[in-house]
């Protein structure tokens, strides 16, 4: 199967965050800031609840933040049965500083060591598969110091 943005929206959405998942299907983290007031909006919204304007741009940024919160999953619920694999496996909510605190949600990459709220993680984006129905998907890497 092949992943196809305009034959794929998420279920259930109504399609204010399409730009993000094309920003992700090209390799670019973006998420939207309101042209009247700048304030950073995510989830998307069609219009600003600050300050009423329907006007947006996607804005690219890097993907770093801190842990804000962060669970395990030990069941393959109906919707995720692809991951049943991983299981269990922690799906991470990072807060970005560098966009007034937005929270994005992804599934924890690699060691777990460190895991903890307030921890530093970097987004990485895995291109679609299987795992993730097909989509592109930010997922979250903790941030190790430099050795020495
Ligand atoms: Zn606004």
């Amino acid at each position: 199967m092949q992943y196809s943005f305009e034959e794929h929206r998420i279920v259930g959405g109504n399609g204010a965050d399409d730009e993000y998942w094309r920003g992700l299907e090209r390799g670019v983290f973006q998420l939207p800031r309101c042209a009247g007031c700048r304030r950073w909006t995510w989830p998307a919204q069609f219009r600003c609840g600050q300050c009423g304007s329907w006007e947006f741009e996607w804005v690219p940024l890097e993907p770093n933040g801190i842990i804000f919160s962060w669970t395990r999953s030990f069941y393959a619920f109906d919707r995720v049965v692809e991951r049943r694999a991983d299981l269990p496996y922690v799906t991470v909510v990072t807060e970005l500083p560098g966009a007034d605190g937005a929270r994005v949600i992804g599934v924890l990459k690699g060691d777990e060591t460190g895991l903890r709220i307030g921890t530093a993680v970097r987004g990485t984006i895995d291109p679609p598969c299987e795992k993730s129905k097909w989509y592109p998907s930010i997922r979250w890497e903790i941030v190790r110091a430099e050795p020495g």
